[in-house]
Order: structure tokens, then C-alpha cells, then sequence
């Protein structure tokens, strides 16, 4: 296999509250290769947009990235190393903000968001706005500029673009508007696009429609995406391969088909149930029992103990990495769950916790495992 074009090494993005120190991303790692679709999946509050944010070095204070490594294409976005005081420190190689600014947002790394109002400047037509992006970051005069602006309407599927070129964000419905950021995300020709949650935003049959067209354009174009998405059903649409995150942690890791057919976590397995399958006959769908906990204060063990329907008192003391369950076309198919025989830790022989959290209020255990918790948070 390839070198990965991106890859994440036990990152960690914390946040510095008065209420305490709030562990938003805390520990994860993945990669992403050329031409993929890499799913960052979860429920509000699992960290995944902070996560995805902290790739691109956007996490603002009171946030902080305080350890891991990020590498693009062998150039480090983030890293530290200790200095001679023994004190932590950036590393020498570590791209400046300069170069961050000017070389990878944008050029080589894009990204759109959920909503495209938030982007776009409602003042400035449609058109003037693509223009002014190409022109400064591919320096191109006016007129090209103009030109290249048009065309990328036009392959992003806005009709008549000349004439919507004039027009202001207003004149755009919803789905038209997400073309226009996914327009400008290509316009750079980017190797990479960060998706934050881009069709949440839009009804069914739109959502639909910018899936088939990313699709599309991912084909024409080879960019990769990471897809950060609270939805199974678009997971299950558009990625190759997916990590799942729960409060701050990815749990489960591995190829889009591994993770529906042979789910290894009970969180991936509550989230499945919790959507409509075209390969399942239900009579009703399985919300997921309880709440995220507080993510400045997460459970003791397996953070999502309180909530898992497996979960045994071994699970409260033992805090599971995300190790290595089984192997799916070349690719490894990773679990944070200690009933996988991986983790030797007598699983089988701890007695059951009959825990399950009522949603709303706070079981015991949440009550007892927030006491012992450390701290982390959400989006
Ligand atoms: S480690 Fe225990 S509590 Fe956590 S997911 Fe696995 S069975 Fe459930």
C-alpha cells in the first residue's frame, strides 16, 4: 500500500474552560490515502468536528491541539518534541502559520462546511466571490479568473452559471449554495476536502443529489475526503472507509462494508440499529439508550459503558485502546471493546453490569463513573 496522503498520530485538541479541561479529541488516529472517502462518524458531541478542525490548525482559543502528530504528504502540520529544558515544544519542521495560510488551506486542503451562509458573504454576488477566491489563490487575473469561476459552476450542476455568476447568496436555495462552497473547495484543485456535516443541512432528496455529485467529481477529480457526519445512511452512501467516534475517541476503524456487516462495537451497533436498513426488516428502530455523557467529565473504563447494552464491571476499570480485532481486504478492522479476544482481561468472567443509562436523567453509574472520570467534550 501506498504512503497515506494524510496521517493523524494520537492527536489531541483539549479546550481550557473555567469548569475545567475539556478533552474534545483525545487520542486519535487515522489516516487517509489517496482517493478515498474517510468517514469521521458520531453523534453530536463525539469530538469529530474539533477533530477535523484540528487538521487544518482552526481550533481557537480556548483550544488548544496539546499532542500528536498530523502529516500531509509527508509534511508536518503539527508535531512536537522535547527541548532541552525537557519541556515540550513545536517541532523545527512544523509548518509556519505563514505557510499553513498560503500553501495548504485552501490549495491543498479544503473544506465545507455544514452551512454554506457561514461561508458565503451575503453582500457579494455568487459569482464575485468564486472569482476573488481563484484569483488570489491561484493568481490568475480577472478575466481567467472570471472564466474558471464559471466553468466551476457549471460542473457542479448550476444552471445557466453565467447568469447565477451575477447573483447574490440569497437568489441560491440551499442545495444550490452547498454546490457553490463544494465549487470553490474544488477550484484549487485541492487533494483533500474536509466535509463538515455538509448535507445535514438539506432535505432528503437535495442531500441526494450533492452525494451522487461529490461522487461524481470525486471520480473525475481523485480527491480525497474525510466525510464528518452524525448519519449511518451517508456513511454507508459515500465513504470507503470509516472511523466511529464516541466522546472523543474513535472506537471502531475499517472499511465501510466490514463496519455494517461485521460491526465489532456495541456504539457502532446501537447507531446501525438506530437507522432504517434496506437489508433489515424491523418493526420499529432502536434509539440509542441514554445520553453522551458530559464531556468534561467522561465515565470511567470504556467511556461508553454506561450506555452499552454488553457492559460488564470490568468495563468500568479498563480503559480499551483501539486495537486490532480482525482484518478486512488488506485493510486492519480496529475496536476500542474489551469482549474482543485482543484484550485479555477476563471480560468473559466479570460479572454484568445491568447498568442501561434512561435518557434524560443520570443512572447511578454515570453518577459513580463521572466521579472517576478525567474530562473531554464535543464539537
Ligand atoms: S468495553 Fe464493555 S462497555 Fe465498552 S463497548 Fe465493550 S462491552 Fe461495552
Amino acid at each position: 500500500m501506498s504512503d497515506p496522503l494524510l496521517s493523524v498520530e494520537n492527536l489531541k485538541t483539549q479546550f481550557f474552560t473555567e469548569a475545567g479541561t475539556v478533552r474534545a479529541v483525545d487520542g486519535i488516529s487515522f489516516e487517509v490515502y489517496e482517493g478515498e472517502i474517510v468517514g469521521l462518524v458520531g453523534e453530536s458531541g463525539a469530538g469529530k468536528s474539533v477533530a477535523s478542525m484540528s487538521l487544518l490548525r482552526l481550533v481557537e482559543s480556548p483550544g488548544e491541539i496539546v499532542a500528536g502528530e498530523i502529516t500531509y504528504k509527508g509534511e508536518t502540520i503539527f508535531g512536537l518534541e522535547e527541548g532541552p529544558d525537557g519541556e515540550l515544544r513545536e517541532r523545527s519542521e512544523m509548518l509556519s502559520n505563514e505557510e499553513i495560510r498560503t500553501r495548504i488551506r485552501g490549495n491543498e486542503i479544503a473544506v465545507i462546511f455544514q452551512d454554506p451562509m457561514e461561508s458565503l458573504n451575503p453582500v457579494f454576488t455568487v459569482g464575485g466571490q468564486l472569482r476573488e477566491f481563484i484569483e488570489l489563490n491561484r493568481d490568475l487575473p480577472e478575466d481567467e479568473a472570471r472564466a474558471e469561476a464559471i466553468d466551476m459552476l457549471r460542473e457542479v450542476g448550476i444552471p445557466d452559471p453565467e447568469e447565477r455568476y451575477e447573483e447574490y447568496p440569497h437568489q441560491f436555495s440551499g442545495g444550490m449554495r452547498q454546490r457553490v462552497l463544494i465549487a470553490m473547495a474544488l477550484a484549487c484543485e485541492p487533494s483533500l476536502i474536509i466535509a463538515d456535516e455538509p448535507t445535514t443541512a438539506l432535505d432528503v432528496t437535495v442531500e441526494g443529489q450533492i452525494i451522487d455529485l461529490v461522487d461524481e467529481l470525486q471520480a473525475k477529480y481523485g480527491t480525497s475526503f474525510i466525510w464528518v457526519t452524525h448519519d449511518m445512511g451517508v456513511v454507508a452512501e459515500i465513504c470507503d472507509r470509516v472511523n466511529v467516534m464516541y466522546l472523543g475517541e474513535i472506537v471502531e476503524q475499517s472499511p465501510v462494508d466490514e463496519l455494517f456487516y461485521e460491526t465489532k462495537h456495541p456504539y457502532t451497533e446501537a447507531l446501525l440499529e438506530s437507522i432504517p436498513r434496506p437489508d433489515r426488516t424491523v418493526g420499529e428502530l432502536d434509539p440509542i439508550e441514554g445520553v453522551m455523557p458530559e464531556a468534561i467529565n467522561p465515565p470511567s473504563g470504556c467511556r461508553f459503558h454506561p450506555r452499552c447494552p454488553d457492559a460488564k464491571e470490568v468495563c468500568q476499570r479498563v480503559h480499551p485502546d483501539n486495537r486490532v480485532v480482525d482484518r478486512a481486504d488488506g485493510h486492519p478492522h480496529r475496536a476500542a471493546c474489551v469482549k474482543h479476544d485482543a484484550f485479555d482481561v477476563g471480560y468473559d468472567g466479570s460479572r454484568p453490569l445491568d447498568n442501561l443509562a434512561d435518557t434524560g436523567d443520570e443512572s447511578d453509574d454515570q453518577l459513580t463513573a463521572r466521579t472517576n472520570g478525567g474530562g473531554d467534550d464535543g464539537e
